[in-house]
């Protein structure tokens, strides 16, 4: 295994077995760069493809962070839908990005069999698979599937956004309001995105924010030359 993953034993809290999960060494996370939708590229190890732990007996996937937190109800669900047609396989251990998707598409589809599951974590989940289908050069038809997913967690976190409390997952609203003006312009909707983008600017909270407003500012230059060149095409033809 790679040496900047460890195993850690913890016990599932769906069928109560130990299993092996595998976390990522925080020094063999080495930034290299970043896009303006908060995907993240680093030079060895990438965190994300170890951010959904799975449990090989029953087939239980969620977030690291959520993996403990699941209700009685929930649990029964996880037995009753996923564990009879689960063929026992462990997933610890180093992965790649196809690995990494398919942990990910595991929990997606079972948060959407869950009772009172969030809009903040299928956003989180859907706005990942849409980051790894950007990252997999394998996959053909990679540029839609990243707009379908992309599409996905943009409509979940304006419900997110709505009805839930901030921060919503590590964002603040800002921070939140910004990634859903970024999302709309990566969906192919400049107007909605500009909305987003001017209640940035106009808030106190979003002008305190230097780096959500630079970001902002360099999407909002990017939407105008679009639409220039947009114009310009057009009275071309
Ligand atoms: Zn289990």
């Amino acid at each position: 295994m790679n040496n900047g993953l460890y195993n850690v034993t913890t016990t599932c809290p769906v069928c109560s077995k130990d299993i092996q999960v595998t976390k990522v060494k925080s020094k063999a996370c080495k930034v290299v760069g970043s896009d303006s939708d908060f995907c993240t590229y680093y030079e060895t190890v990438n965190p994300v493809f170890y951010d959904i732990w799975v449990c090989g007996y029953c087939g239980y996937a969620a977030q690291r962070d959520k993996f403990p937190d699941i209700s009685y109800k929930n649990s029964k669900i996880i037995r009753v839908q996923v564990t009879p047609r689960w063929n026992p396989r462990d997933l610890s251990g180093e992965r790649d990005i196809d690995t990494a998707l398919e942990t990910f598409k595991l929990a997606l589809y079972e948060l959407n069999l869950l009772e009172n599951a969030k809009s903040s974590d299928f956003a989180r989940i859907c706005l990942r698979i849409a980051w790894l289908y950007r990252m997999n050069d394998r996959i053909k038809d990679n540029k839609d599937k990243e707009n379908e997913f992309l599409n996905f967690a943009l409509q979940h976190y304006i419900h997110a956004y709505e009805n839930e409390r901030f921060p919503i997952g590590k964002f603040d609203e800002i921070t939140c309001t910004y990634l859903i003006g970024e999302l709309y312009r990566r969906t192919g909707n400049p107007e909605e995105s500009l909305k987003w983008f001017s209640r940035i600017i106009s808030s106190p909270e979003g002008r305190n924010n230097a780096r959500i407003l630079e970001l902002t500012r360099e999407q909002i230059q990017l939407i105008r030359e679009q639409q220039l060149n947009n114009e310009q095409l057009s009275s071309i033809g």
